[in-house]
């Protein structure tokens, strides 16, 4: 992997703009710095302010672990970003993506394996507040519990999701997705974003492994995969070395498609 914002990235970058890509980033750790609380997850204004300067520019999107009416929220008023919530598996157009069948399927099995999550007494004993339902999946947040149970209650559940099938484990920072099987991941959701988009090129930005089926399954010259926090092993051919710097790496972006003085105004 190689640094984005070194003399060689930039160069590289600048090349890759003359095709005016499209852009999509993850959200938590990636858009936004992770925060103890996730419900406090929030844009800092100047990103705000670069993603919707870009986004006049170029074809923008965001695809998160969130289910899509939390991510609608936090990007209230960002209007010309495509969104795909539950880890690629709820886009804006339901029709667009997972056919109604799936998703109404998908919505049943994850409500019966909740209700049955709800007989193991490890599970019955958390705060409700870790077991988050997304409809379409399911996290177990584990931040702020004592490690032997957070260890505990996620062996049960991965136990569980192997025992009942027809999930696919989706691995977070302190958490645990589980998505029915057949629904899109993040991969299939980005190329999907990107053809509705009618664009060929494809800038992605993600920080976790989830961001992985993107960086795997869009590789090749039309594609750009930046993981945010260098990582190996990772199919992205380059990184940031920190969330903080994805401001820094907007301004450049704009720059390149609005001209050098497009993002003066948000420069601190
Ligand atoms: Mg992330």
């Amino acid at each position: 992997m190689r640094d984005v914002l070194s003399s060689l990235g930039l160069s590289y970058t600048r090349q890759f703009f003359l095709h005016r890509p499209m852009v999509i980033f993850d959200f938590d750790g990636t858009l936004a710095a992770l925060s103890p609380n996730r419900n406090e997850v929030q844009l800092k204004p100047l990103t705000r302010a670069l993603v919707s300067r870009l986004s006049q520019f170029l074809p923008v999107g965001v695809v998160s672990g969130r289910e899509l009416s939390d991510l609608k929220k936090r990007l209230h008023g960002l209007d010309r970003l495509a969104l795909v919530g539950n880890h690629g598996a709820e886009l804006v157009e339901e029709n667009d993506g997972v056919s109604r069948e799936q998703s109404e399927r998908a919505i049943l099995a994850v409500s019966a394996f909740l209700s049955a999550l709800d007989c193991l007494s490890i599970v019955r004993d958390l705060p409700r507040s870790v077991i988050e339902n997304k409809k379409l999946s399911i996290t177990f947040h584990w931040r702020g519990l004592d490690l032997i149970t957070a260890k505990k209650a996620s062996q049960m559940i991965q136990q569980m999701a192997l025992d009942r099938g027809g999930f696919r484990l989706v691995p977070g920072i302190e958490s645990l997705s589980l998505v029915p099987r057949g629904l899109s991941d993040k991969g299939d959701a980005a190329l999907r974003l990107l053809e509705s988009a009618h664009a060929r090129h494809l800038v992605y930005l993600g920080d976790e492994d989830t961001d992985e089926d993107v960086f795997v399954k869009a590789r090749g010259e039309r594609f750009m995969g930046i993981r945010v926090g260098p990582s190996a092993p990772s199919a992205a051919e380059w990184f940031v070395s920190e969330q903080s710097e994805v401001d820094r790496l907007l301004e450049v972006f704009l720059a390149l498609v609005a001209g050098p003085t497009a993002a003066m105004p948000f420069m601190a």
